[in-house]
């Protein structure tokens, strides 16, 4: 079988297709035979030897995938069997789901949380063994490619949007970076929840592309007075903001909201913040809340709205994998941040 492999460096150039053995399923594993991958800024940060991810060489990639249960390991526990056949969707992060976190729900705060393909070996192969706690039902009419890509940016939008930010119908949202993984499919959600949504994005050659899939008013965060600009579009300041750039705009975002409004920030693409307005935070009794991946129920909320045909995520497919450079094409625009949406690909 083929696997992405990061081979001897931590660089795009270091990526390899490699041949390796089907793997077998230990005691409470499943193998399952992957159809669709979609990429996560993740992978960059491996990539680049962040050490937040600091695996060691060499290191199949990848966090998002969904497959179809291929064979079943000994002693899979009743509330987590499958039969082969099924249509399942791996989750990418787990928790020791033994703690009063992991059994509440609350995976992501487990000590022990940790994230495929950046703490643990990845899922970017044709067959991957998994205990079978880490796989989730999908229904099998969904598409693969749109099925993985809310397996972690989607569910990250879940969780950001309506756990932490606690968006109700009717309030006014921005999203920071609504061309991006996570930010596309907060404007989505945000669209179906009847929130009234505000988007903004980086190059102007994305304002088109965003437009043809949502309609809603939309400012580039690269003008310099791009938080003026977009309260104006507003004419009010917003009950909350989703920030998927993070970083450095904190301090920009903290003025857009109103008196008692919610920042959610789930990421630091552009750096850390030089000044942090404690003022805006505490004469405003504003909240901000961090956000990092989500939990299981987050994932099947998202697949069961994907399912339902109410959100489509933005994929764009740039397999199937005859070598490795469609991949590292990939990549590249990933890191120029050339694309809009989602990447992925699938196993012919
Ligand atoms: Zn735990």
């Amino acid at each position: 079988m083929r696997s992405v492999l990061l081979s001897n460096g931590k660089n795009i150039e270091s990526l390899i297709l490699d041949e390796r053995p089907v793997p077998l399923p230990s005691e409470g594993e499943i193998r399952v035979r992957m159809r669709a991958h979609t990429l996560n800024h993740i992978d960059l940060w491996v990539l680049s030897g962040s050490p937040a991810y600091s695996v060691s060489l060499p290191h199949v990639m990848g966090s998002e995938g969904v497959g179809v249960v291929d064979a079943l390991g000994e002693n899979i526990s009743p509330e987590f069997s499958m039969k082969v056949g099924d249509a399942v969707a791996l989750s990418p992060g787990q928790g020791c789901l033994m703690c009063e976190l992991c059994r509440s729900g609350s995976e992501s705060l487990c000590p022990s949380y940790r994230v495929l393909g950046g703490h643990l070996p990845g899922v970017f192969s044709e067959y991957v063994c998994l205990p079978a706690t880490r796989l989730l039902p999908v229904p099998p009419s969904l598409s693969p490619l749109s099925a993985s890509a809310v397996t972690l940016a989607g569910a990250t939008a879940h969780q950001g949007l309506v756990v932490r930010g606690g968006a109700r119908a009717g309030e006014r949202w921005l999203v920071v970076g609504a061309s991006g993984g996570v930010g596309h499919l907060a404007c989505l959600l945000a669209m179906l929840l009847k929130l009234d949504v505000f988007g903004t994005y980086g190059p102007e050659k994305k304002r088109e592309i965003l437009s043809r899939f949502m309609d809603i008013p939309l400012v580039s965060h690269e003008a310099p007075d791009w938080p003026e600009k977009i309260l104006k579009l507003s004419g009010r300041p917003f009950d909350g903001v989703l920030d998927t750039v993070g970083g450095a705009t904190i301090p920009r975002i903290l003025p857009l909201l109103r008196k008692g409004g919610r920042a959610v920030v789930v990421g630091e693409t552009t750096g850390s913040p030089t000044q942090f307005p404690t003022r805006e935070l505490f004469g405003r009794q504003l909240s901000l809340h961090g956000v990092y991946l989500a939990h299981r129920s987050d994932i099947l909320a998202m697949l069961d709205w994907v399912a339902k045909g109410d959100l489509s995520p933005i994929v764009s497919d740039v397999g199937p994998l005859a070598s490795i450079s469609p991949l590292q094409k990939a990549y590249r625009r990933m890191s120029e941040r050339d694309f809009v949406g989602k990447l992925g690909f699938g196993w012919q």
